[in-house]
């Protein structure tokens, strides 16, 4: 399709400027531009056009089914959208003194007494922008909590091998060593190999639970024991409470600090760049070291606060403002009962559509699974040369979104699959017949598979060359 660029032509445009409402004043010749940005100049259908056109390249939500493991990519009701929309919240600008701002102060302190609850912690800080970014923080917290008490000795973050990549790499970016530990036969961590790494060396712990391949480990207060006796801390990565939200919380796991991701269990669309939300809880002992400002209220009057030993700052202002608006507003109209349920519905809906299709899908591990299982297409890759790939490839011709593929790396050929709880179970009936569908198709005429999707606006793209060799800017032909 054309680019906008492409679609300009001199004079065209379509901009809609209120009349000033201020006394105009000359910029000062030295703030000027030399010369006229070069800007696409485009009427109003055109540009409505455009938009449309590109929104059909691809895959939303809006689309249809879109189980992506690991991301929760759930419909998001529009209420939310409608509160973060306000004029009040729109217009605000960050460098108001408190006292004009009370509203946006306290929408901030309520989300955080909401999700302390929901957390089991007692203090957060909204500053980190999703949830690497959450990870970042909390392992910076991790830091100067052991630095605080003298001890420079522990360098190492304990992940384990079936960890989002994202974790090891944070905790590389806040100048740790990882150390992987291994998962057992069911997918939980090794005790035993826990404990031979933990030691004086040992920051902390990161971990998700439910962890990527969807599977509580029930093991969890004692592992967070072995670390906690051996002096680490322990870090909750969040990005799956989707699933257990309202149930346990991960403060009450023996977790001494959490990321969430707003953009995930808390009705912020994701995908596409953001903005998102990793807001970061830590319990009353971290919670000197947490970012500053934060908020605090006395009397009923809501003022900003600089903790005694903060880590300073990791990013402007208080992190995306109207991400937090749409989270409580998603909270506050589930309620305490609502919130249980949403996470009871995922995980229903996920071993739902796990039975349906385990006869003939091989299941990484034969048990229950939280909001979301995976799949292993090695028996197919091994007998027909059909890949996990190739069957994700074929879904998009059918308007479902493939799972997350080749995730997490324990499981070869993966395809993993999170209906999420906004889903019926008339979607999931189809859903599985689609998948069930593409086996069959797989068996008879395997070579039709590696060429699909056959009808969608966009076929198979080279994704080598995509990543290595990213076109990110147009330039002029
Ligand atoms: C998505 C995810 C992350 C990273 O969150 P972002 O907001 O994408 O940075 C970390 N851990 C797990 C388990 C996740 O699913």
């Amino acid at each position: 399709m054309k680019l906008l660029f492409e679609r300009s032509r001199p004079g065209r445009g379509s901009d809609l400027l209120p009349p000033c409402d201020v006394p105009v004043t000359e910029l000062p010749g030295e703030l000027c531009r030399e010369s006229a940005p070069h800007l696409p100049e485009i009427s109003e259908v055109d540009l409505s056009r455009h938009y449309t056109e590109l929104a059909k390249q691809t895959h939303g939500v809006n689309d249809g089914f879109y189980p992506l493991g690991s991301c929760t990519m759930k419909y998001n009701p529009r209420i939310d959208e409608e509160m973060a929309a306000l004029p009040g919240f729109t217009n605000l600008h960050p460098l108001q003194s408190p006292d004009t701002v009370q509203g946006a102060l306290q929408v901030l302190h309520t989300a955080e007494q909401a999700l302390c609850e929901i957390t089991g912690m007692h203090a957060m800080t909204f500053q980190p922008a999703a949830g690497a970014h959450g990870e970042y923080t909390g392992l910076l917290l991790i830091r100067k909590y052991h630095r605080s008490r003298g001890d420079t000795a522990r360098t190492k973050i304990l992940v384990p091998d079936s960890a989002h990549g994202t974790n090891p790499a944070s905790a590389t970016m806040a100048g740790f060593t990882v150390v992987h530990v291994p998962s057992n036969a069911h997918g939980g961590v090794d005790l035993d190999a826990l404990r031979e790494v933990a030691g004086p060396d040992t920051a902390g712990l990161m971990l998700t639970n439910p962890n990527t391949v969807g599977l509580f480990d029930p093991n969890i207060l004692e592992i967070t024991q072995i670390v906690h006796n051996a002096g680490g801390l322990c870090y909750y990565d969040g990005a799956n409470l989707n699933a257990v939200m309202g149930h346990v919380r991960p403060g009450d796991m023996g977790f001494d600090c959490v990321h969430i991701n707003l953009h995930k269990t808390f009705a912020t669309p994701h995908g596409g760049g953001g903005p998102g939300s990793g807001p970061v809880g830590c319990k009353a002992f971290l919670a000197d070291f947490l970012p500053a400002p934060r908020v605090v209220e006395r009397d009923g009057v809501y003022a900003f606060e600089t903790p005694a030993h903060t880590m300073g700052q990791v990013r402007s202002f208080y992190g995306n403002f109207l991400v937090v608006v749409k989270a409580l507003t998603y909270i506050l109209r589930l309620g305490k009962e609502g919130i249980p349920e949403a996470s009871a519905g995922a995980v229903l809906n996920a071993n739902y559509l796990m039975k349906k299709l385990a006869d003939r899908y091989t299941m990484s591990f034969d048990t229950l699974c939280m909001h979301e299982f995976v799949m292993s297409l090695e028996p197919q890759s091994h007998a027909i040369g059909v890949t996990a790939m190739d069957i994700a490839k074929r879904l998009l011709d059918f308007g479902i979104h493939p799972p997350t593929m080749y995730f997490p790396l324990i499981v070869h050929e993966a395809l993993m699959v999170e209906p999420t709880e906004t889903e019926s179970p008339e979607t999931l009936d189809e859903a599985a017949e689609i998948f069930l569908k593409i086996l069959d198709e797989a068996e008879q005429d395997p070579e039709s598979l590696h060429a699909a999707p056959h009808h969608t606006a966009i076929g198979r793209p080279d994704e080598v060359a995509a990543a290595r060799n990213p076109v990110l800017r147009y330039t002029e032909l």
